[in-house]
């Protein structure tokens, strides 16, 4: 719960949690006509290269839009959706949906979608994966796929092998969420990753933390000499990307760049200037 609101690598019991298993139960009632009615939508939210300020990529991100609670945050159904298997067909609609709307990206960028271990465990995600490459033609090197390190501890070896065939496609694996699991180094030999997702409990206090300064430094000069790419999460001020700039991080994302947004055509290449208004934020205003 607490890394839901960004704020702790510590979860810890609060009373506002009873109220959520409230409207937990109301949402799993809805979920299924949700998924049916297409209720969905997926806002993206860029990902910047440090070096030069462009955009790398964007990642997807799901939001629920609920005909009377209104939008409903990932982190309220994604779970929900997990235990129902609901993330099969949801998770089909994400990735189908993102791939689609990548593929007409005018300057290529790519498209960063995150994955359930339960989609991992499915044999409909390989399939679908090269029909949906297959059907837009989209350069597979531009798709990357986020996991989390639950995926390594879990079936690691089923899952590991689904990895490598998802690779074998020229398409890449980022590991999200990096330092908030038990974090082991083994995980970055059992895998070749493309990219390290530093999780944004470290960028958080980053500027009166220097046990978190210590970590993205060493977890960049790791990730480097591996020849991994590294982003760094949460950036939400300007002293925390100033700090950034010399911590060897190749990418970085967060609300001070710009907040996910609901976007059918995209810059083409420019500096990015970010979209950081609370219209931005709400989702409520539209590219197109
Ligand atoms: P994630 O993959 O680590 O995604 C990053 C989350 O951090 C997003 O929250 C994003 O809006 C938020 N974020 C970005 N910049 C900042 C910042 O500067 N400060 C703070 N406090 N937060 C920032 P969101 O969209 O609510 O998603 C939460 C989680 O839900 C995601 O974490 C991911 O694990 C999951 N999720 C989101 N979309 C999908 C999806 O399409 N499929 C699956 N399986 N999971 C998804
Ligand atoms: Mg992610
Ligand atoms: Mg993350
Ligand atoms: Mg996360």
């Amino acid at each position: 719960a607490a890394k839901a609101r960004g704020r702790s690598c510590f979860a810890q019991f609060e009373p506002w949690m009873e109220e959520k298993e409230r409207e937990r139960a109301a949402l799993e009632a809805d979920l299924r006509t949700a998924i049916q009615e297409g209720q969905f939508a997926l806002h993206f939210q860029p990902l910047i290269k440090i070096e030069n300020g462009r955009i790398a990529g964007f990642e997807a991100l799901v939001r629920w839009e609920h005909p009377r609670f209104g939008v409903v945050m990932p982190g309220e159904f994604i779970p929900i959706a997990e235990d129902t298997g609901l993330i099969i067909p949801l998770g089909e609609w994400i990735m189908r949906n993102a791939i689609k709307q990548a593929a007409g990206w005018r300057d290529g960028q790519r498209v960063a979608i995150n994955l359930s271990p339960i989609q991992l465990r499915s044999a409909r995600l390989l399939p679908m994966l090269i029909n949906s490459i297959a059907e837009t033609g989209m350069d597979p090197s531009r798709i990357e796929l986020e996991i989390t390190e639950n995926v390594l501890m879990q079936d690691s070896e089923v899952n590991i092998a689904t990895l490598h065939k998802i690779r074998d496609l020229g398409v890449r694996i980022s590991l999200d969420d990096f330092g908030t699991g038990y974090s082991s180094l083994n995980y970055l030999r059992s895998f070749p990753f493309d990219k390290i997702k530093i999780d944004k409990c470290f960028v958080n206090d980053l500027e009166r933390r220097e046990d978190c300064q210590a970590i993205i430094r060493a977890v960049t000069s790791l990730a480097g000499t591996l020849g991994i790419d590294t982003v760094a999460e949460g950036i939400e001020r300007e002293e925390q990307l100033n700090w950034l700039q010399g911590a060897g991080v190749t990418e970085v994302q967060g609300f001070y760049i710009s907040y996910p947004f609901n976007v059918e055509e995209l810059s083409d290449g420019r500096p990015f200037e970010g979209k950081r208004d609370d219209d931005w934020r709400r989702g409520t205003r539209r590219l197109t």
